[in-house]
């Protein structure tokens, strides 16, 4: 079988449309999207993806601004300064870059976020709803993961998942989005692999999801005939970008798989201004 290529740039368009139009009734409304990226420290990584988040906020008529503060601040002041965007009423959505500098607890920042503005879905009680099948603001990764299974067609009731890392923002939240649409879900990580039984586990995998951020760890040789493969991993191999799965030998057996790059960012992307969209009418119907 020759699977199927997930176009994610194509799933991220017609949502980024969406947020355009909504975008512009708010605005209407009088109500303008304004995003505020906190970033603690210098970050290379995190640079590109300040440049390309903003970027695609213009794009869709959200105001973004990067709130670059040092990396001696402490936990205290950083709580501070979110502190301040909780209660600035222009500004509509918060995102904390990652990773925190040493010493402060990322989650108690995380925490402080005011539930209505965390656009990434990473406090406590929007991670919450997603337990409760209600996800709102829920990370968007697990949400483009969601979105993109959906985009396939395949149904997943019945049907049994297998994800590969549980990561709070990835592995975790996608496991509880499948399970709700009563998928058999399967969690594994460092602990399955080291047991010897990832592979038994892939090879049973009618919908396989990998978040791991190591290439190749999964042989294509391992996906079970006909099986969605949904990959999340980014890894820079030489000078290219490539996933978590062996993408040439798995597209042989899967039906459907994600290319990477072009696949599962591009969603992600989207997903993020989504969310900023349904904070801001969260905001204003409260
Ligand atoms: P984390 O490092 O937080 O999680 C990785 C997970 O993989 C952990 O649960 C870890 O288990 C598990 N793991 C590590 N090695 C193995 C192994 N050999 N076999 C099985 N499980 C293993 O990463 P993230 O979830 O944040 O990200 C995962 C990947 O997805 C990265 O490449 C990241 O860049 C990418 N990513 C892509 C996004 C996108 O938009 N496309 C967005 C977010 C992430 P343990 O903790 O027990 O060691």
């Amino acid at each position: 079988m020759d699977a199927k290529l997930i176009d994610g740039r194509a799933i991220a368009d017609s949502i980024k449309e969406e947020v355009i139009r909504e975008a512009a009734i708010l605005s209407q409304e009088g109500i303008n999207l304004r995003l505020v990226a906190v970033q603690a420290g210098e970050n290379p990584a995190s640079a590109v993806y300040v440049k390309q988040q903003k970027k695609n906020c213009e794009k869709a008529g959200i105001s973004y601004e990067l709130k670059s503060i040092s990396a001696d601040i402490t936990e205290a002041c950083l709580l501070e300064e979110i502190e301040k965007l909780n209660s600035d009423s222009t500004v509509t959505g918060i995102i904390l870059q990652m990773p925190l500098p040493e010493g402060i607890d990322a989650r108690k920042v995380q925490a402080a976020i005011s539930v209505a503005k965390d656009v990434e879905g990473v406090n406590p009680s929007n991670m919450g709803w997603v337990i409760y099948g209600r996800p709102f603001l829920a990370p968007c990764t697990a949400l483009a993961v969601k979105e993109i299974i959906d985009a396939t067609g395949v149904h997943l009731y019945g049907k049994e998942v297998v994800i590969v890392g549980h990561s709070d923002i990835v592995g975790k939240p996608v496991a509880l989005l499948l399970l709700d649409k009563f998928a058999t879900v399967s969690v594994c990580h460092i602990g399955t692999s080291e047991a010897g039984m990832l592979e038994e586990h892939v090879r049973r995998a009618d919908i396989l999801v990998v978040a791991v951020g190591r290439a190749n760890v999964i042989p294509g040789e391992w996906v079970k005939e006909g099986a969605v493969v949904v990959d999340v991993g980014i890894n820079r191999v030489g000078d290219k970008i490539a996933g978590d799965v062996e993408f040439d030998s798995a597209s042989k057996k899967a039906s459907f798989i994600t290319p990477v790059p072009g696949g599962v960012g591009p969603v992600t992307t989207a997903i993020l201004l989504r969310n900023v969209v349904k904070a801001a009418k969260w905001t204003k119907n409260r």
